[in-house]
C-alpha cells in the first residue's frame, strides 16, 4: 500500500545545521490576493483526507461558495504539491460538465492552499437516497447515468478519476430535482491512450482488482461505478470482508452475489450491467460510453419504477453510517495518536464507552472524542449517532461497528493511500 509520507525528508530537514534558506514551496505558479481579501469564512461543511472545506461568502458579490483549505503543514514532498496543483487543473479542465463542481477561484497563502467552488449544499448521495425513504431501480439508473457521464466526460478528455466512490458525489441544493456532482478530483491524473499505470491507489470497497495487480488503466473508473451500482441497488457492497486483505481477496476472485436478497427481485437487465461493469478483464469491461448506451440505463422501461424493498435502504443507511464513523475513527487516530497509542480501533472504542457496556452514548462519544482532541462538531457527531444507531436505542453497538470496520493493523498516515 502506498503512502505519500516522506519521513526521510521530515527528519532530513529537521537535522540541518547549515543556513540554507529554502525557499517556501508554492503550490500555485503565481501569487494570489489573500482569501480573506475576497471573501468572508463561515461554518465548516466537511473533512476530507487533506483538506477541509467551509462556507465562504464572496464580499463583492454576497454569493456563497465552498472552499476547500489544504494545509501546507499536510504536504510532505514535492509530489505531495503536484498533486494539489494537478486536482485544480484537471478542476478547471472538467469544470464545462454540468455534473462537475465548479472551480471558482485559488488562493495561497503561506500555510494554506484555498480552492473556492461552486457550494453543494444537498449532501451525499447516499444520505439522500435514505432520507428521501423510497427508490426504484429506474431512479437508481437515472443517478447511474450521471455517474457515468462523468466517467465518460473525464475519460474523453484524458482524465482518469481514480476514486470513484458515492462520498464524492453531492447534490447542489436540497431540491428535489437538484443537479448530482462530483467533487473530488484529489487522486485523478492526466493519461496518454494506453499508458500504464501502477500505484495503488483508491477506497477498497471500490478499487479494481487490476489496480490491485499494479497494471491498470481509465478501465478502472467503469469497475468502481459498478460496484457503487451494485450498493445503489441492494445496500451491500459485492466484495466484502473485515479486513481491508479480506476485500481485496474478494475482489480479485470476483465472483458477484445475485442470490441473496433483494436480487432475486431486481431485474435482469441491471443484473446484466453489473456483470459487464464487473469484468475482471479490463479489455472486455464496458466502457463509461457502453454502459450509457446500455438499455437498462437507456430504456425508460427497462429499469422497473416500482419501489426496492425497504430492507435494501436500512442497509444503504447502514453501510453509508459505518463508513462516516470508520472515517471519523480513522482521522482522530490519524491526527492525534499513533497506532502504539491507540492499539487499533478497538481500544479507541473501549476508551470513549467508560462504562464498559459494549455501546456508546452520545455523550460517551462526544467526550471521547474531545479527549483525543478531534475536533468534530456536536452536529456532525449527532448527525453520526443517529444514522449509526439502527435500531434507535441511543446508542451504537460497537461491536457491530467493529465487525463493519476494516483493520488498522497495517494503517499508516492517511495519505493517498488506500484508507
Ligand atoms: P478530500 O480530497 O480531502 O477527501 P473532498 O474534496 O472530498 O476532500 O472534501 C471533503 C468534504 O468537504 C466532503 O466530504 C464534503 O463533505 C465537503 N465538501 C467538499 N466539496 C464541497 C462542496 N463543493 N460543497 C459542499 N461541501 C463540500
Ligand atoms: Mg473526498
Amino acid at each position: 500500500m502506498e503512502t505519500k509520507t516522506d519521513p526521510a525528508r521530515v527528519t532530513a530537514a529537521s537535522t540541518t545545521t547549515t543556513t540554507t534558506i529554502t525557499k517556501p514551496r508554492r503550490v500555485l505558479p503565481y501569487s494570489t490576493q489573500n482569501l480573506t481579501h475576497d471573501y468572508t469564512i463561515g461554518k465548516k461543511l466537511g473533512q476530507g483526507q487533506f483538506g477541509t472545506t467551509y462556507l465562504c461568502t464572496q464580499k463583492s458579490t454576497g454569493l456563497n461558495y465552498a472552499c476547500k483549505t489544504i494545509p501546507k503543514r499536510k504536504l510532505l514532498c514535492q509530489e505531495d504539491y503536484d498533486d494539489v496543483w494537478r486536482e485544480i487543473q484537471i478542476m478547471h479542465h472538467l469544470s464545462e460538465h454540468q455534473h462537475v463542481v465548479r472551480i471558482h477561484d485559488t488562493y495561497e497563502d503561506k500555510s494554506c492552499v484555498h480552492i473556492v467552488m461552486e457550494l453543494c449544499e444537498g449532501g451525499e448521495l447516499f444520505d439522500r437516497i435514505v432520507k428521501k425513504g423510497n427508490y426504484s431501480e429506474r431512479e437508481a439508473a437515472k443517478l447511474m447515468k450521471t455517474i457515468v457521464g462523468v466517467v465518460e466526460c473525464c475519460h474523453s478528455l484524458g482524465v482518469f478519476h481514480r476514486d470513484l466512490k458515492p462520498e464524492n458525489f453531492l447534490f447542489l441544493s436540497v431540491d428535489e430535482d437538484a443537479a448530482l456532482k462530483a467533487t473530488d478530483f484529489g487522486l485523478s491524473v492526466f493519461y496518454k491512450p494506453d499508458e500504464v499505470f501502477s500505484d495503488v491507489v483508491g477506497s477498497p470497497y471500490y478499487v479494481a482488482p487490476e489496480v490491485l495487480r499494479k497494471h491498470y488503466g481509465p478501465e478502472a473508473d467503469v469497475w468502481s461505478a459498478g460496484v457503487i451500482l451494485y450498493i445503489l441497488l441492494s445496500g451491500v457492497p459485492p466484495f466484502w470482508a473485515e479486513t481491508e486483505i479480506g476485500i481485496f481477496r474478494q475482489i480479485l476472485e470476483g465472483k458477484i452475489d445475485f442470490e441473496s436478497e433483494p436480487w432475486p427481485n431486481i431485474s435482469e437487465s441491471a443484473k446484466d450491467l453489473i456483470r459487464k461493469m464487473l469484468d475482471q478483464n479490463p479489455k472486455r469491461r464496458l466502457t463509461a460510453h457502453e454502459v450509457l448506451c446500455h438499455p437498462w440505463i437507456v430504456d425508460d422501461k427497462v429499469a422497473p419504477d416500482k419501489p426496492l424493498d425497504s430492507a435494501v435502504l436500512s442497509r444503504l443507511k447502514h453501510f453509508s453510517a459505518m463508513n462516516k464513523l470508520k472515517k471519523m475513527a480513522l482521522r482522530v487516530i490519524a491526527e492525534r495518536l499513533n497506532e502504539e497509542e491507540i492499539g487499533g480501533l478497538k481500544e479507541l472504542f473501549k476508551m470513549i464507552d467508560t462504562d464498559n457496556s459494549g455501546t456508546i452514548t452520545f455523550d460517551e462519544l462526544k467526550d471521547g472524542l474531545k479527549r483525543v482532541g478531534s475536533q468534530l462538531m456536536e452536529s456532525e457527531i449527532k448527525d453520526l449517532m443517529d444514522a449509526a444507531d439502527i435500531d434507535n436505542s441511543g446508542t451504537i453497538d460497537y461491536g457491530e461497528f467493529l465487525a463493519a470496520t476494516l483493520h488498522l493493523n497495517n494503517f499508516n498516515t492517511p495519505a493517498k493511500s488506500l484508507v
